[in-house]
């Protein structure tokens, strides 16, 4: 049963960043517009899963974070791109993976969802499937993608995006899209677009990470948050920050952060290394954006 009040919150992200120089004010400012946009589809009584899709799709397409229109080319010098959504209330979720010709990733993920029987299309063949859906094709890739430039502060790490929304009824979304991991391997899949390590959500936490996503694959982290806060007596602050910071950070030696939002609208965020950059805003909140994480 779900029950209306007046409670909601949005939290997204842009990416982990290496040191200070990567915390540009180009991207602090967009990410302020999108949460303020968020906060306002949200206290309009917006479906949490409609203002994850949204604030993506505006980030793809800025061109100011490695998803979209601003992904990184791999090693062959063409972008692939991936992202995933899942809707913690009805359970379902919907991912798309090495796409090369959509112009918004996270439209053809929740097109997975909401019009297959499946979870995840990837490949040639799976955006042919997508275009026949109805999904937004690029007509000239080449001219269209124009990597964003935080590669050259960090080399190993890409600006994905991600969000996650608890709406007026309750309801929890997360959404992440990413041009994955410069000069990454032709056909490589990243962590944001398997469902239970980079994206996740159920009826009590949304999850959205960031960062090496071999290590966010091997250990689950989205799901293991989610999980060490249902069944372990942690906080999702407390399963966040050991999942990153203890398992991802220390044991493995890998950056990485993640954004959450569980049943109370409080942000939980979590990185490892300097930071992620970020931004909320929620009915009891004004909007808030930064990127240096307190460890
Ligand atoms: N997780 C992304 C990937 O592995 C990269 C990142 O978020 O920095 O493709």
């Amino acid at each position: 049963m779900m029950s209306r009040n007046s409670r909601y919150t949005i939290l997204v992200h842009g990416g982990t960043v290496s040191g200070p120089e990567a915390v540009t004010e180009d991207r602090l400012h967009f990410i302020k517009y999108v949460v303020e946009t968020g906060r306002q589809r949200l206290a309009a009584g917006a479906a949490a899963l409609d203002a994850v899709v949204e604030a993506i799709v505006s980030m793809e397409d800025s061109g100011l974070f490695d998803a979209g229109k601003g992904s990184y080319f791999n090693r062959d010098g063409f972008v692939e791109n991936d992202a995933a959504l899942a809707d913690g209330h009805t359970g379902r979720a919907g991912a798309a993976a090495l796409l090369r010709r959509l112009k918004n990733p996270i439209r053809a993920a929740r097109l997975v969802m909401e019009r297959t029987d499946h979870v995840m299309l990837a490949g040639a063949t799976g955006e042919q499937v997508l275009i026949d859906l109805g999904a937004e094709l690029i007509t000239n890739p080449s001219a269209y993608f124009t990597p964003t430039t935080t590669a050259s502060v960090m080399p190993d790490l890409s600006g994905t995006v991600g969000a996650v929304a608890l709406d007026t009824d309750g309801r929890l979304a997360a959404a992440t899209s990413t041009g994955g991991t410069r000069h990454k391997l032709p056909g490589r899949v990243s962590d944001s677009a398997i469902i239970g390590a980079g994206t996740f959500a159920n009826r009590s936490c949304a999850v959205s990470a960031t960062g090496k996503g071999e290590y966010f694959i091997r250990r689950s982290a989205a799901a293991d948050i989610a999980l060490r806060a249902a069944y372990a007596g942690m906080s999702l602050q407390q399963s966040a920050d050991y999942v990153v910071r203890e398992l991802i950070g220390r044991q493995d030696s890998a950056m990485g952060a993640v954004i959450a939002l569980g049943l109370d609208g409080k942000p939980v965020i979590s990185a490892n290394g300097y930071g992620v950059l970020h931004g909320h805003a929620a009915d009891t909140a004004g909007v808030c954006t930064g990127a240096r994480i307190a460890t």
